[in-house]
């Protein structure tokens, strides 16, 4: 019987090109579990306060969640981290597909890299044999160009992940990719590899996880993925669901709340992935229009979202696609004969918001291109679309004109400029030099009250969602070691699943809607839950999708007898640690403030948020407390960090 993990990690020290194992005792695991729990352990340890990210320095890491690699229900998803280049944060991100469970399979549960390579160089790890090898021949090629020469040199059964040509010139927007184009997007980390001269990790392993109790675990993936096919939808019912994109109008008028049971979300995540909410979010105005000046029924009104509809996108379907044991699979590979695309993956809601609502852009096949662009090019498609954003209204307002963007004219909705301005923050063109790190740098660059038009936190573009429809996302997108990110947890976003029918015996508190305090304690759980989550490999997404077998998975995994409020504190323990960090770094936690358009400060005059404005400062406090932190400043007690186990923390902060 194994323990499930391996008790190893490779450390890569890339200016003297050597590799190193490190061992690792099973509490650590217990502890953080895996993913970005584990790397904020490691990193933490490894890399002081006030590293340059982008020296040599700079510690790294690649990290398969707890369970990823296994049969376990959508574990397939790593974890990359490091400090953010973008904001100087911690900084994780994560990614789906195959690549994960590779890093597993060469024996690993994380690759960390250190140093600096003297020449653009990559890291293969093909059954046993580890070399760091010269990427003379890959560097300056998109991720698809980089992932077909490294197989057809080391053979078609190679992983690779690695940098586009946006994290080679170090942009601050960049992300790392893998199969094809998915990438761990957010907080600027393919910069940290680009800095490096690291091109890419190219694996190909031949371990097997050894699962402490096989056939119980087995027997749990089993009756959850039976489960999801028992009593789906009846063809009446999934005819409705298939027209769900089509119905904003009708949500919007009767105020018609984005959930529903397990199966139904499911059968829409099978049938649209998050590109459902293309029309939906527009509509309601969860999706910010016009850099958030508009109001989605009025600037961006159905006819023109509907073009964007997922049911426009399934037209180009020709495939389904989606991550490593995941039973749902909402991806999706289109092909757009209109654009000379044979392959290209489903846009996300987020891509589809950052390029379309916010820049009142209603043309499809701009989205479909720039979506191709930045998946090859491995940048974030939200940062990128809202510092474009940013750009656009500069240029309306005169601070930007055609001189300045080499004769783009930069006004709403031109689909052409877009494109164009998109490949050049990706090559560094120009104008495209100043905006490739994001609109804050930009506006520093710029000038001219430029800086009121960069809606970001901590430097960090705010992601796709409306505080003003869903409240606590101000919270988040203000507090969250990562900020500007609708992933983080967020209690009212969760409404749009039903968290508490996930984990047996996880609850939130009855009423938590209603009572300030309860909801206090509601996000404190789901902040932890989240983490645990994340670190077990898990896509967000799992929760939307009734009972699942979390902690028996893991036990029998493991070989623990991890209890619900075990789970809980493991999370407390990731997400104080990841604070700890941000504390270290001298961020200026409490004082961060989201710009007023964000959060409603003024209010909309009209519409389907009017008059609403959202307050999350005393909230903060509130969850400060859940969490054991003081709720002035957000430093963990020291009680707390004893409790938790994290004595090491005590001197940095105090
Ligand atoms: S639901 Fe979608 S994103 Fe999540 S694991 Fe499945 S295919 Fe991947």
């Amino acid at each position: 019987m194994g323990t499930g993990f391996f008790g190893k990690v490779l450390w890569v020290n890339l200016t003297e090109e050597n590799f190193k194992e490190e061992l690792l005792t099973g509490d650590i695991y217990r502890q953080y579990l895996g993913g970005y729990g584990l790397g904020v352990k490691l990193i933490y340890e490894n890399m002081p306060a006030n590293i340059d990210p982008l020296s040599a320095n700079s510690v790294f890491g690649f990290f398969p969640g707890l369970l990823t690699g296994t049969a376990a229900p959508f574990s397939g998803r790593y974890m990359v981290a490091g400090k953010s280049p973008l904001t100087r944060t911690w900084g994780d991100s994560n990614s789906g597909g195959t690549f994960g469970p590779e890093i597993k399979r060469c024996g690993y549960d994380a690759i960390m890299i250190k140093g600096v390579a003297n020449t653009p160089k990559y890291i293969s790890i093909i059954e046993d044999q580890k070399k760091i090898l010269d990427a003379s021949e890959i560097w300056g090629l998109d991720i698809i160009e980089t992932e077909s020469k490294m197989k057809e040199k080391h053979g078609k059964f190679i992983k690779v992940a690695g940098i586009g040509q946006a994290g080679e010139k170090l942009s601050y927007l960049s992300g790392i990719a893998n199969d094809k184009g998915r990438i761990a997007a957010r907080a600027g980390l393919g910069a940290i590899l680009g800095s490096k001269k690291l091109k890419a990790l190219v694996l190909k392993g031949n371990k097997k996880i050894s699962i402490h109790n096989r056939e119980n675990f087995l027997e749990l993936v089993k009756i959850y993925n039976e489960s999801g096919t028992n009593g789906e939808p009846n063809k009446l019912i999934r005819s409705i669901l298939q027209n769900v994109p089509r119905l904003a109008k009708t949500i919007r008028r009767f105020r018609i709340k984005f959930a529903g049971p397990p199966k139904m979300i499911r059968e829409i995540y099978k049938s649209f992935g998050t590109s459902v909410a293309n029309t939906l979010s527009a509509e309601t105005n969860d999706s910010p229009i016009k850099n958030w000046t508009g109001i989605g029924m009025y600037d961006f009104p159905f006819k023109k979202s509907k073009n964007l509809s997922a049911i426009e996108i399934q037209k180009y379907k020709i495939r389904e696609y989606g991550c490593f044991s995941c039973p749902v699979q909402c991806g999706g590979i289109l092909k757009v004969p209109e654009i000379k695309l044979d392959e290209t993956l489903l846009p996300e809601y987020e891509t589809c918001c950052s390029f379309g609502a916010l820049l009142l852009n209603h043309d499809l096949f701009s989205i479909f291109e720039i979506n191709d662009l930045c998946n090859r090019a491995a940048i974030d498609t939200i940062s990128t679309g809202a510092t474009i954003a940013f750009a656009m209204e500069c240029f309306e307002n005169g601070i930007l004109t055609e001189e300045d963007t080499d004769g783009l004219k930069l006004t709403w909705g031109n689909s052409k400029a877009i494109v164009e301005m998109v490949k050049k923050i990706i090559n560094r063109e120009g104008i495209g030099d100043v905006l490739a790190d994001g609109s804050r740098i930009a506006s520093e660059k710029i000038g001219k009250q430029s800086a009121e038009y960069s809606i970001t936190s901590l430097g960090s573009e705010i992601a796709m969602h409306n505080p003003r429809v869903f409240p606590s996302l101000a919270f988040t997108y203000n507090y969250d070691p990562t900020p500007g990110r609708h992933t983080a947890a967020s209690i009212d976003f969760v409404d749009i699943g039903p968290i508490n029918k996930f984990q047996k015996g996880f609850k939130l508190p009855k009423g938590w809607r209603k009572s300030e305090k309860k909801k206090q304690i509601g996000q404190m759980l789901d902040t932890s839950i989240h983490q645990v989550i994340n670190s077990a490999g898990l896509c967000m997404f799992s929760t939307l999708f009734g009972p699942y077998p979390f902690i028996d998975l893991i036990n029998n995994f493991a070989g623990w007898n991890v209890s619900v409020d075990e789970l809980i504190k493991i999370g407390v323990r990731i997400q104080t640690l990841r604070q700890a960090f941000n504390l270290r770094e001298g961020i200026d936690i409490v004082g961060n403030k989201l710009p007023g358009r964000v959060t409603g400060h003024p209010p909309d005059k009209r519409g389907p948020t009017k008059g609403i404005s959202v307050e999350y400062k005393d909230f903060y406090k509130g969850y400060c407390g859940e969490m054991g932190w003081n709720p002035e400043n957000g430093y963990p007690l020291k009680e707390t960090l004893k409790d938790l186990d994290l004595e090491f923390v005590i001197k940095d902060l105090y």
